[in-house]
C-alpha cells in the first residue's frame, strides 16, 4: 500500500516491474532493431519523469514524444538518450530544440524552411526526422500514387536545408491494429510506399538515416516492417493496440497501472430512493450504497454513469446514479463488512477479481488508450519495484516525494 505522504483520495499504483517486463519481451521479439519507447502524453498516464528514465536504464535506444515540453521534461529527469518530436514545434523554439538535443520531425517543405532559417540565424544545427504521409492523412510529404514524385522533390530539398540535418525517416500507419484483410492490405500499401520514398531519397544520393515506421499494432503483427527501429507506445504499459485474438496472441503483455480510490461513506438506502445527478438510478428494493472519492475530474469517464463496476473487498460493486467530478456511488449490497476507508479498485486487480482498462474503455465506448490518458494531475502516481513503493509523485502539490 502507498504511503501516508500521499493524499489517500485516489491515485495510480504504477509497476515499473511490469514496464520493464514490456520493453524487455519487445526488444527481444524486435532482435536488431532499436526501440524507441513512445513515451508522449506523461507516458501514457504513468508519468514521464520516472517511465522515461526508467526505460533509458532498461535499454531504450530513442524516445518519442509529441512537443517540445514533453522533451525537455524528460530531459530535466536525466533521459540523455536522442528524442523525438512528432508534432509541431514552432521555429521560435529552435535554440531549444538546439540546446537539448532534441530531434523535431520535418513534416512539410515549408515547416522545415522555417526552422532551417532560424537554425542558420543562431548559426546551429537541427536534426529532423522526414516524415512521410502514406496514408494516415496526418502530417508528413503525401506521398500518395498521384502526388508521389512531388513528395521525393519535396523532401530532397528539405534534406539540403542548410540548417537541418537528417538523422532518420519514418511514416505512421493507420490500420496495423485492423487484422482483417483490408486492415493488413492498407498497412502494407503504407509500408511499400514509405520503402520506395527512402529508396527514391537515396537514390538521388540524400541518406534518409534510420527509418522506422512500427507503432504497437505494427510491432506485434509485422515484423517485416521493423526496419531499423521500431515505436511502441501502448504495449511498453502493458494494453493491447486491439482486442483481436490475433493481436493479443502475439505477446504476453502485463499491465503497468492500477487505479485506486477509497470507500468516503457507506450508507443504507431505501427502495425507492434516488442516486445522484438526474436521479437516473432508484434504487429497486433497500440497497446499501457506498461513495467514493473519484469521478469524472480524476478520469473516470461520465460515461461509466449506471455502467461501470469496481472492485471492493475483493467483489464487483456497480456503479450506480451518474458519475459526478469527484465522487461516484457503488452498489455494495451483496459485500459484507465495506467501510470508510476501504480501498476500492477502479481498474487493476483486487484478489481474484479483475477490472481491465479494456473493460472501462468498451463501457464509456471508448479505447484503452483514453482510459490511462485520461488520468488527471489530481491523481498521484505510487511507483513500485520489486513489489516496494519506491517513490511518489503528487502533481498537485508539485513536489518530488
Ligand atoms: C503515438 C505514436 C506511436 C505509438 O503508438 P502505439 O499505438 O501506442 O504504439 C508511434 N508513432 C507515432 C508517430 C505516434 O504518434
Amino acid at each position: 500500500m502507498i504511503e501516508s505522504e500521499v493524499l489517500r483520495r485516489t491515485w495510480a499504483d504504477i509497476s515499473l516491474d511490469a514496464i520493464e517486463y514490456n520493453f524487455k519481451k519487445i526488444k527481444t521479439h524486435v532482435g536488431s532493431a532499436m526501440v524507441m519507447a513512445v513515451v508522449k502524453a506523461d507516458a501514457y498516464g504513468h508519468g514521464d519523469r520516472m517511465t522515461a528514465p526508467f526505460l533509458e536504464e532498461a535499454g531504450a535506444d530513442w524516445f518519442g514524444v509529441s512537443n517540445l515540453g514533453e522533451a525537455l521534461g524528460i530531459r530535466e529527469s536525466g533521459v540523455t538518450k536522442p528524442i523525438l518530436i512528432f508534432g509541431n514545434t514552432p521555429s521560435q523554439c529552435v535554440s531549444e530544440l538546439a540546446k537539448w538535443n532534441v530531434t523535431q520531425a520535418a513534416y512539410s517543405y515549408e515547416y522545415a524552411k522555417k526552422l532551417s532559417d532560424e537554425a542558420v540565424r543562431l548559426g546551429v544545427t537541427v536534426d529532423v526526422h522526414l516524415k512521410f504521409d502514406t496514408g494516415m492523412g496526418r502530417l508528413g510529404f503525401v506521398c500518395s500514387e498521384d502526388n508521389f514524385d512531388l513528395a521525393i522533390d519535396e523532401a530532397e530539398k528539405t534534406a539540403r536545408l542548410p540548417g537541418l540535418r537528417v538523422t532518420g525517416s519514418f511514416t505512421h500507419f493507420a490500420s496495423a491494429d485492423e487484422p482483417d484483410e483490408d486492415g493488413v492490405a492498407y498497412t502494407k500499401m503504407q509500408f511499400s510506399r514509405f520503402c520506395r520514398a527512402c529508396d527514391a531519397l537515396k537514390a538521388r544520393g540524400v541518406d534518409v538515416g534510420i527509418r522506422h515506421c512500427c507503432n504497437s499494432a505494427a510491432v506485434l503483427c509485422f515484423p517485416e516492417m521493423h526496419l531499423d527501429m521500431v515505436r511502441p507506445g501502448i504495449i511498453l504499459y502493458g494494453l493491447y493496440p486491439a482486442a483481436q485474438e490475433e493481436i493479443t496472441c502475439r505477446m504476453k503483455l502485463k499491465p503497468a497501472m492500477e487505479l485506486r480510490t477509497v470507500v468516503s461513506l457507506v450508507k443504507d438506502y431505501e427502495k425507492g430512493g434516488c442516486i445522484s445527478y438526474g436521479r437516473r438510478f432508484t434504487a429497486p428494493e433497500d440497497m446499501k450504497i457506498a461513495s467514493t472519492a473519484i469521478g469524472y475530474a480524476d478520469g473516470y469517464h461520465r460515461l461509466l454513469t449506471n455502467r461501470g463496476r469496481m472492485i471492493v473487498r475483493g467483489k464487483y460493486a456497480p456503479v450506480v446514479g451518474s458519475v459526478c467530478m469527484d465522487q461516484t456511488m457503488l452498489d455494495v449490497t451483496g459485500i459484507p463488512n465495506v467501510a470508510e476507508g476501504d480501498v476500492v479498485t477502479v481498474f487493476g486487480r483486487d484478489g481474484d477479481a479483475v477490472v481491465s482498462a479494456d473493460e472501462v474503455a468498451a463501457l464509456a465506448g471508448t479505447i484503452n488508450y483514453e482510459v490511462i490518458c485520461a488520468l488527471a494531475r489530481r491523481v498521484p502516481r505510487c511507483y513500485y519495484l520489486r513489489g516496494e513503493n519506491i517513490h511518489n509523485f503528487d502533481y498537485a502539490r508539485w513536489k518530488e516525494k
